[in-house]
């Protein structure tokens, strides 16, 4: 008998479909509206030409993270644009009613740090957002996208969005990750699998062993690098690990409603028996840590492999493949680990996290950073700052030669002072490796997890962190 269940993606596109538009697409309800300063002004202009308000502000939460300096916060902001920027954040906010969590409410935070820990993240809801990684709270088994400033001013303006509905993939991570082997490479190795483009038209629900053993923060990191691979979204069933780690967060339901709203995390998980387009098993034992050594998040290889030859790929492929190489200055053949590096950045919203910064910790406690390399060691929010350090952290990373910072994006995209030099090669924890992602058209990055990049900044170059722990 065909499967008859629904997948989680499934029951919440249903129950937020407003109706299906003659496009084919769905007019789709959104749950939740997270704004921040750099795809909203145009969106609020357009607004204003339109004289529409803010249909639901209580659905819409803003913050500051792209432009923020990670030096000093202090207002007004030393470059004149940023505080530009800012300032018209806080003017659209008050005049629609929407709550900003600005530096000084100690809340402050990349968008996607902010949503999970101050419990704004649910199950089974829909969630907008005009950034790519707005994947990354899926992980609570919400089906949430990255949308365009044009999309910003349909959802401010109506709450809803025309999506075509997505396929699900359902990948698999089977066994158990070593030691070492973390959130990060199980994602690098599905995108390396998959393809960066291997997703287009599907929405990812990971599961798993792998996957059900992972903390929400580890969950987080998998699902933010979904839209790496492609995939509109991605997302992990709601079990025990979401209910908890929701629980007496500031804007998780309390009392009734919370008893009441479980229930409904919890009937929002995929059917045993849902339907799935596409089925992928991934064996979790095997993987090692990973190290991107091109120009898209696909081109990765074990930090033991070392880099494919131009013919091990298809012919359509090996342009491609060389370009990489030339703009890396790497050569196919050689092994990635000893490749030195310039600068060591530990952040973003893939993986500036407490429980990241306390793996790059572990492997700080070991060694002093090496000569001649620049490090940043970025908190994902507010929040996450204050837990370092009433947890003695930043002084570990200082102990050991890093430069601690204050909360924001830093050097994942450079929109503000964090940025490299010239060709300066940096191991780093975001999630995009792109040609001049990170402030310098020639400059170049590693991607790899905290901990990784951690033994990097203390070798001077891309070392295994399984001899380090
Ligand atoms: S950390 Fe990077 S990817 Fe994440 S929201 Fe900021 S700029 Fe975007």
């Amino acid at each position: 008998m065909p499967p008859t269940g629904k997948s989680l993606l499934d029951k919440v596109w249903d129950a937020h479909s407003v109706r299906e538009l003659p496009s084919g697409q769905t007019q789709l309800f959104i749950g939740l509206h997270l704004i921040h300063e750099v795809t909203s002004p145009q969106a609020f202009a357009m607004l204003r030409e339109l004289g529409l308000p803010v249909r639901f502000p209580a659905r819409t939460f803003a913050t500051v993270d792209h432009i923020i300096p990670t030096g000093s916060q202090k207002r007004p902001l030393a470059d004149s644009l940023a505080e530009e920027m800012l300032v018209a954040l806080e003017q659209n906010t008050r005049d629609h009613g929407i709550r900003l969590f600005a530096p000084g409410s100690g809340k402050q935070g990349i968008v996607h740090v902010i949503g999970p820990e101050l419990g704004l993240t649910q199950p089974g809801t829909t969630i907008a957002c005009g950034d790519s990684h707005t994947s990354t709270h899926g992980a609570f088994g919400a089906v949430a996208f990255g949308i365009g400033t044009s999309q910003v001013r349909d959802v401010l303006a109506t709450q809803c969005l025309a999506m075509a509905r997505p396929k699900v993939r359902r990948i698999e991570v089977t066994g158990k990750l070593a030691a070492g082997v973390y959130a990060k490479d199980v994602i690098l190795a599905i995108i390396r699998e998959l393809g960066v483009k291997g997703g287009v038209g599907y929405a990812y629900e990971y599961a798993g062993p792998v996957i059900d053993a992972m903390s929400i923060e580890e969950r987080l990191t998998v699902c933010n690098m979904s839209i790496e691979g492609g995939a509109r979204c991605g997302y992990v069933n709601p079990d025990e690990a979401t209910i908890e780690y929701l629980r007496g967060r500031e804007y998780a339901p309390a009392g009734d409603a919370w008893d009441r709203a479980v229930a409904h995390w919890r009937s929002t998980a995929s059917d045993p028996d849902a339907a799935y387009a596409d089925r992928v098993e991934l064996d979790g034992n095997a993987l090692a840590p990973s190290v991107t050594w091109g120009i898209n998040p696909g081109q990765s290889v074990a930090v033991d492999e070392k880099l494919p030859g131009i013919t091990s790929v298809p012919e359509e492929g090996r342009a491609q493949l060389a370009e990489a190489f030339e703009y890396m200055g790497l050569r196919p053949g050689e092994p990635i680990a000893g490749t030195p590096i310039d600068v060591a950045f530990i952040g973003s919203c893939t993986n500036g996290r407490i429980s990241d910064l306390r793996e790059a910790a572990r492997v700080a406690r070991t060694g002093k950073v090496a000569a001649g390399v620049r490090t940043l060691v970025v908190p994902g929010s507010q929040a996450v700052a204050r837990q370092a350090e009433e947890e003695g952290l930043p002084e570990v990373f200082r102990a050991a030669g890093f430069d601690w910072r204050e909360a924001g994006c830093s050097m994942c995209l450079a929109m503000n002072p964090d940025k490299l030099v010239g060709r300066e090669v940096c191991a780093s924890s975001s999630n995009r490796n792109f040609k001049g992602r990170q402030g310098s058209p020639t400059g170049r990055t590693l991607l790899m997890s905290p901990a990784m990049v951690a033994a990097a900044a203390l070798s001077g170059k891309v070392s295994d962190v399984r001899e380090v722990l």
